[in-house]
């Protein structure tokens, strides 16, 4: 039992309305239960497995749901970095250990779920690369077409193979993700595809079961949970998903949200350390972690809401600190994750330094999605292997001065 509602004027609308903003006030949409009336039983909860689909309850599918067996995702701890850090309990959520690689699975297995529920036909997103990969599969899955709009040159490699190799119509388009993105919306307003960007409100509560795993496999409530921030959707989703919890009783407080930016392209960033009432786009945004290279955040309302009502805060890191932090988390965790998804650790650090957060938190950053994604950045950062005679003698020496 729910529906649509309005996050700025709370106007409602029917569970099946094909919607993405407010027809009286523009604002977006969310999902709104009868909490009331959801009957959520913990034991049952725990007798399921760690998933998406283990939070059933409070998902709007009622159809057997489009599924690859997303979420059940790791919960690291942080050992080596959190001692470095004087950070004894700090985590790292794994979303890149999701089908195709990222947190959009949690989403896409919703969205593309209510797609056919709704009874569309075909689905389609604008993408910085993962939510095209993502989509690809899934509606692959679901066998139904999907098209992309990728920014053309701006979509890591990984990625845009996935999106090809699912059967997506790929289109590049020469411009940036938010020029993408209104312009799919146009598309599916127009022509009666079904948007699966994180404007969906259907799609963000698939990812708010990132925050239940969490608390599920932390046995607790953390104090913090820290995230990349791109288009602010997953910050929002996750924030929502905890105060359905508290609202049930479930659990006795929220954690800190704590949304983390690139450098060069922080909106939310600026708009929590200036106090704004609302961002102010970038226009220009660029970062090596393409994932959240993006100047105008469709979610920016409902993420500063998130931060705000919880006593979190926004970091910002530049392009060096993410590629250290992905480096750090590679080599001294064994944990492979994209920049984007570098930029949380990234930012627990800096928040650190300057004072934002205690010792004794117990923090879980989401890194939101797998190494492998942009073959291209991690080759740039590191020495290419040594090629050698293929004889002993000369791998013995090989190995000698490389061992330094
Ligand atoms: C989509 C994505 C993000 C950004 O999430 P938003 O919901 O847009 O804030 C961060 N990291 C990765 C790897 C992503 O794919
Ligand atoms: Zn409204």
């Amino acid at each position: 039992m729910y529906r649509l509602v309005c996050v700025k004027c709370g106007a409602r609308y029917p569970p099946d309305a094909i919607l993405y903003n407010c027809s009286a006030c523009g604002h977006l949409l969310a999902v709104e239960y009868d909490l009331d009336k959801v009957s959520v039983d913990r034991a049952v909860w725990d007798s399921r497995p760690l998933s998406v689909w283990r939070y059933r309850e409070l998902l709007p599918v009622n159809i057997p749901p489009v599924t690859l067996q997303e979420g059940g995702t790791p919960l690291y701890h942080l050992k080596r970095i959190g001692e470095e850090l004087g950070l004894p309990h700090l985590y790292a959520k794994h979303e890149g250990m999701n089908p195709t690689g990222s947190f959009k699975d949690r989403g896409m297995t919703v969205g593309v779920s209510m797609a056919i529920q709704l009874g569309k036909t075909t689905v389609a997103c604008a993408s910085t690369g993962n939510t095209s990969a993502s989509l690809a599969a899934y509606a692959a899955r679901a066998g139904i077409p999907a098209v992309v709009l990728l920014p053309a040159g701006k979509v890591a490699l990984g990625k845009v193979a996935q999106a090809l190799m699912h059967g997506a119509r790929v289109i590049s388009i020469r411009g940036n993700f938010d020029q993408a993105l209104e312009m799919v919306h146009e598309l599916c307003l127009t022509h009666g595809l079904y948007l699966l960007n994180s404007v969906n409100p259907f799609r963000l509560e698939g990812q708010k079961t990132i925050g239940f795993e969490a608390i599920d496999q932390l046995g607790a409530v953390p104090d913090r949970i820290v995230l990349p921030v791109g288009n602010a959707g997953n910050i929002s989703a996750v924030h929502k998903g905890l105060k359905e919890l508290l609202a049930l009783g479930l659990i006795d407080r929220l954690p800190m949200m704590t949304g983390i930016q690139a450098a060069g392209s922080a909106p939310i960033y600026r708009a929590i350390c200036e106090d704004l009432p609302e961002v102010v786009p970038e226009l220009h945004p660029e970062t090596v972690a393409t994932a959240i290279r993006i100047g105008a955040p469709v979610n920016a309302e409902k993420a500063l809401t998130a931060i705000r009502e919880t006593g979190g805060t926004a970091g910002v890191v530049s392009d060096e600190e993410i590629l250290a932090m992905q480096k750090a988390l590679a080599r001294r965790e064994g944990i492979g994750v994209e920049p984007a998804s570098a930029a949380s650790v990234a930012g627990v650090k800096k928040l650190l330094e300057c004072g934002a957060i205690d010792r004794d938190e117990y923090i879980v950053c989401v890194v939101t999605g797998h190494l492998l994604k942009d073959p291209e950045t991690v080759i740039r950062q590191c020495e290419p292997p040594l090629e050698i005679n293929a004889d002993l003698p000369s791998l013995v020496s090989a190995l000698q001065s490389s061992s330094s």
